[in-house]
């Protein structure tokens, strides 16, 4: 049986450290969210992101625009939050309405205030090894991994999707630290043939059960990041019952990836506040 990777428990230390670095501030750190439309899972993590800031003490101001509100007034409202010195982190929460140009917004933010990783020049620093604002989700696998010793130096790690906001920048993060990494995506021909030769499987695609055990290799990793509701039930891309029979480490969904990323969505804030702040 795997031995289960709780992201939840690392989370509650990350953010205990972090309430402790921030508690002798007196001007604290802020981060302004804003959120296009009303998708539900969006509107979910919005509220955890609140919530999160709230428990260590970050400033939360969240902007709510109609579904069928015009490009330039995103970028223009982005431009004034890039200008304000009392803005230190922006997100812009995906996904946005298909007539926005979700390339254009990623160049407004300013790289100061880019707490996703989202912009060119953030994004370039992470092709060449220079992590300072690592991608969230990312940045969470590695975290989990870190924490529970698992080298990923050498290994076969095969990343299932390959989206602008996980699966790509995941594996330029895993090849800067010396994976051998396979990508795989919807236009993978075998998917099995590919996952079956990996020491680490990370599955990043919202596909419920895409991961199978009879796709696994014995002792593998797993790590699910996917999140899909089925039956208002929160889950991941990993058949579990059938995985974690063979794997040796797994996490769960909830409870695995999800409350790692958002204690690192606080961190990210905070080294953002410190390059504005010197
Ligand atoms: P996305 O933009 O929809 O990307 C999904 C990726 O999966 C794409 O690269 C797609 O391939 C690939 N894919 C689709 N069907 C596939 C299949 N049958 N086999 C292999 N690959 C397939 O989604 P995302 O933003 O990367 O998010 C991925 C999942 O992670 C979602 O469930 C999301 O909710 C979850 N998520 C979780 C967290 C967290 O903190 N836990 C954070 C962010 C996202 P193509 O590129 O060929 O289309």
């Amino acid at each position: 049986m795997a031995k289960i990777m709780n992201g939840k428990k690392i989370a509650e230390e990350m953010k205990a450290r972090l309430k402790k670095k921030l508690e002798p501030l007196e001007e604290k750190p802020s981060l302004s969210v804003i959120l296009v439309g009303n998708n539900k899972a969006s509107e979910i993590y919005v509220k955890m992101k609140e919530r999160a800031c709230n428990e260590v003490g970050i400033k939360f101001n969240l902007y709510r625009f109609p579904k069928n509100v015009q490009e330039d007034e995103v970028i223009d409202f982005i431009d004034r939050l890039n200008k304000k010195p009392d803005v230190n982190g922006i997100i812009v929460q995906l996904p946005l309405p298909g007539h926005i140009d979700e390339k254009r917004i990623f160049e407004t933010i300013s790289p100061l205030k880019d707490v996703d990783c989202f912009h060119p020049s953030n994004r370039w620093k992470l092709l060449i090894g220079l992590e300072d604002i690592a991608p969230c989700t990312p940045a969470a696998v590695l975290e989990i991994l870190k924490k529970y010793g698992i080298e990923v130096g050498g290994k076969n790690i095969v990343v299932v999707g390959r989206s602008y906001l996980v699966g790509q920048p995941l594996a330029i993060m895993l090849l800067n630290r010396n994976a051998t990494v396979t990508i795989c995506h919807s236009k993978t021909r075998n998917l099995a043939e590919h996952t079956k030769k990996a020491d680490i499987i990370i599955s990043a695609v919202g596909k419920p059960d895409l991961i199978k055990g009879d796709m696994i290799s014995k002792n593998a990793v797993i790590i699910d990041v996917g999140t899909s509701r089925v039956n208002n039930k929160i889950t991941g891309d990993v058949d579990f019952k059938s995985v974690e029979k063979k794997a040796s480490y797994i996490t769960k969904v909830p409870g695995g990836v999800g409350p790692v990323t958002i204690a690192n969505v606080l961190w990210n804030v905070v080294k953002c506040y410190e390059k504005q702040t010197g």
